[in-house]
């Protein structure tokens, strides 16, 4: 399975997908300057829930645009601690999970995955396993 660069512009926000060797902001034309430090691989795993449209990513509150179903996305961040938080329409409810990137541990793999409530559906996010990509 492909991964999709999914960046975010430092000079005007505008959140896209990228080839690894784009280096301007498809938007406003300004260097990307993406850091280089690690990346958190985010997978969504199919769902007969809410497959239709997009979940809406945010890492440290900001958004990052949309994520399909089995789609899997790679996230450019630097070290440090990151929050990944999903959302979708009127729905909030997500268990967030933090990932610490560092000069050892520079790949997180993460997935996202609805859970069926009673009155709502919330999201979760947690730790994957990369061996399970091969299998999608
Ligand atoms: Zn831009």
């Amino acid at each position: 399975m492909i991964a999709k660069l999914r960046v975010k512009c430092p000079t005007c926000g505008h959140v896209s997908n990228i080839d690894a060797n784009t280096a301007a902001c498809p938007s406003c034309r300004n260097p990307l300057n993406l850091p280089t430090e690690g990346c958190i691989y985010l997978y969504r795993q199919g769902s007969f829930y809410g497959a239709a449209g997009g979940i809406g990513i945010y890492v440290n509150g900001q958004p990052y645009g949309h994520i399909g179903n089995r789609e899997l996305l790679c996230i450019p961040l630097p070290y440090g601690t990151h929050q990944i938080h999903c959302a979708q329409g009127m729905s909030r409810r997500c268990r967030d999970l933090l990932v610490t990137l560092t000069p050892e541990v520079r790949q997180a793999y993460t997935k996202v995955y609805i859970r069926a409530g009673f009155w709502t559906n919330s999201y979760v996010v947690e730790p994957m396993d990369p061996a399970l990509l091969n299998q999608q």
